[in-house]
């Protein structure tokens, strides 16, 4: 395949095809500089050499009665994870400020619910209100379960900028991985997220058992529903939960593939390197940032991550900037700024 005309197809305003995202899925280790290289034209385009860092908060922990098979906060999943309620407004409004201090974006609540109480949801709105109130420049992103029309209203209202509901996998797959909701009630909610004018975070989790077919499945999906930003995890196989102990089959190469198959069918969507990015990409992370232009950093919900200095070292090692240190990117390809990934080829 020739990834670099096919990229150029996209900036013209073409689309890839499913066919050509499954042949990205598929293609050899030796084609993927190539891939990595086109899917960075798509990336600078929309988002120049930036990169946004969000902060995760995990506000109620290890209390879901969901039963999500890669989960290890489904109570479902024997293990040692920490177990709260809802934190206390002022708990909330201190990650606040570690998100700050960290040069994040978005400051990312978290509960482990199927869907919010009206207590919760009052407690998130008057939290981010004071957030709000004290960081006007930081984004709030939630993660609440399954919404009403009305709590996402209210959302809104509060000032919450974004809500995540992720399809994680195939309409096909997921019966595999959920059995006490469907694949369409996360679709409900991530089209009421966008009917009520909040910005949809959707994305999904690789390395599950799911088929190529599925990858490339779920990135159209999610395209049709018009999401705004794709975290994009790989598979952590923790302690209690069902995968834990399968084999993983992602390579780090894998992960890459998967990534830049994202950016090609959603070319300026922003596109985040999420759980799992640094026990399945080693010592390749820095990689990532070519299609990818977002990432979580210091942890995630019920693991520890690379620290906010190493993470930030990394990426500006390979050349690119924290979006929070940056001005706003030129709207153009330059060929001359980006990274030489073929340093062996004319
Ligand atoms: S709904 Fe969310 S918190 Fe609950 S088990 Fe599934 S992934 Fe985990």
């Amino acid at each position: 395949m020739d990834w670099k005309s096919i990229s150029t197809r996209i900036l013209e305003g073409g689309t890839a095809t499913p066919e050509e995202a499954l042949a990205l899925l598929e293609a050899p280790n030796s084609e993927l500089l190539d891939i990595l290289q086109a899917a960075y034209r798509l990336r600078h385009t929309h988002f120049g050499n930036t990169v946004s860092l969000h902060l995760l908060r995990n506000v109620k922990s290890g209390v879901c009665p969901e039963d999500c098979s890669f989960c290890s906060q489904s109570t479902k999943a024997i293990n040692d994870v920490e177990r709260y309620d809802m934190q206390t407004v002022d708990t909330i409004l201190d990650g606040a400020q570690a998100a700050v201090d960290r040069q994040a974006k978005r400051y990312c609540l978290v509960s482990s619910t199927r869907s919010p109480s009206p207590k919760e949801v009052d407690t998130i709105c008057e939290a981010v209100i004071q957030i709000k109130q004290k960081h006007p420049q930081l984004e709030i992103c939630s993660s609440l379960g399954m919404l009403t029309e009305e709590k996402a209203i209210r959302l809104k209202e509060a000032g919450v900028n974004r809500f995540n509901h992720n399809l994680e996998t195939s309409e096909k797959f997921f019966p595999e991985v959920v059995s006490t909701h469907d694949f369409d009630d996360r679709v409900n909610t991530a089209k009421l997220v966008k009917k009520v004018g909040l910005d949809l975070c959707c994305g999904g989790l690789f390395g599950m058992g799911e088929s190529m077919q599925d990858r490339v499945d779920l990135a159209f999906a999610l395209s049709d529903l018009q999401v705004d930003s794709v975290p994009v995890n790989f598979l952590d196989p923790r302690p209690g939960t069902a995968f834990h102990g399968k084999p993983n089959p992602l390579t780090p190469n894998d992960c890459l593939r998967a990534l830049a198959m994202m950016r090609f069918v959603m070319p300026s969507v922003e596109i985040r390197i999420a759980g799992g990015r640094e026990t399945t990409l080693f010592n390749l992370q820095a990689l990532a940032l070519y299609p990818a232009n977002s990432m979580f950093t210091a942890g995630y919900l019920t693991t520890g991550g690379q620290d906010y200095e190493t993470d930030k070292k990394m990426i500006e090692d390979a050349g690119f900037e924290v979006e929070m240190d940056a001005p706003a990117p030129e709207p153009k390809v330059d060929e001359k700024i980006m990274p030489d990934l073929h340093p062996n080829h004319a």
